[in-house]
């Protein structure tokens, strides 16, 4: 096992920031870590590298116990912290030299490192005069200088532009093929296109912990409907095959069925039988984006 948690609690003050979280990844799974801003994405990365110790709980990574050995284990796991903390007055290479003697690796090491993250065209510059993406960058080449086996990332494409992200995403997924990856972001298409498996975390505790191809094989429907009046919830839940509901504003509902068959006639029927007349209605495939609204709203 790569990363294993097990019970983990974390309380700052009086706030719980996670509450018996508990989840494990093999090797060379990429994980997207959702879920709302205050979740507790970051104090579980933080916990898991070591930079912070739980009020109770375990940790392991790659059988190094973490809260016991936290420098032992920071040589097997890279970090890429939220804002991406760099000396901006450094070169790249001097920051990445700097990195490497920080963690005894091979000066060697470096210029393969550069080409690894595509920052060979910019390695002769300023930090500072390098765009965001291209210091997100430098970010990840120093979170991978010493080779980790796991690579922790916290929202490392945020604030960048869509082709940035693009960029940054691919060179996640190579990454991907020999370390283990546990990343967080709020962009859901970006989970889709790069994840194994998704862990949804709200308020300190874990939703949702699924493979990406369990939550697409489903035969979960979600419909949103506009009523021209209000309605009852109980009428709503009275729905055949309704598993859940919620009213997001005013007469919109926005319901998801399981069900084979196609749930909007009967949709209509409902709406003919309670004298309702329907708005508008769409059905939204069950993707991420609606499993994340459903989970976490
Ligand atoms: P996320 O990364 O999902 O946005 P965080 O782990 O940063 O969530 O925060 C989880 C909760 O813990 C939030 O309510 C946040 O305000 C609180 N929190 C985080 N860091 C601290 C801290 N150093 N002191 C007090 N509360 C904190």
């Amino acid at each position: 096992m790569s990363i294993k948690v097990t019970s983990v609690s974390k309380i700052y003050k009086n706030q719980k920031a996670l509450n018996e979280v508990s989840f494990s990844a093999d090797k060379g799974q990429i994980i997207g870590f959702l879920g709302p801003n205050g979740a507790g994405k970051s104090t579980m990365m933080k916990i898991l590298t070591g930079f912070i110790k739980p009020n109770s709980g375990e940790v392991f990574v790659d059988e190094i116990d973490v809260l016991k050995n936290p420098l032992e284990a920071q040589k097997i796991i890279g970090y890429l912290p939220e804002h991406n903390p760099l000396y901006t007055d450094m070169f790249v290479r001097e920051y990445l030299q700097f990195q490497a003697s920080i963690y005894k690796v091979d000066k060697s090491e470096i210029e393969a490192c550069i080409e690894k993250v595509g920052l060979t065209e910019e390695a002769h510059k300023k930090i500072n005069q390098l765009s965001k993406g291209y210091q997100q960058r430098v970010g990840l080449a120093a979170a991978i200088l010493h080779n980790p086996k796991v690579l922790i990332l916290d929202e490392p494409t945020t604030g960048l532009d869509p082709n940035q992200i693009v960029e940054i995403r691919e060179l996640i997924k190579s990454l991907g093929k020999e370390k283990t990856v546990l990343f967080s972001t709020h962009i859901m298409q970006e989970v889709e296109a790069v994840c194994d498996r998704v862990i949804i975390i709200k308020k300190g505790e874990i939703l949702i912990d699924k493979k990406l191809s369990e939550l697409k094989e489903n035969n979960q429907q979600v419909i949103e409907v506009t009523f021209d009046s209000k309605i009852e919830e109980q009428f709503v839940n009275s729905l055949p095959n309704v598993i859940s509901y919620k009213n997001n504003y005013e007469n919109t509902w926005y319901i998801t069925f399981e069900s084979t068959e196609d749930m909007r006639p009967k949709i209509f029927d409902f709406a003919q039988e309670n004298g309702l007349k329907i708005l508008s209605l769409n059905t939204q495939n069950k993707n991420l984006e609606t499993l994340f609204r459903e989970v976490t709203v």
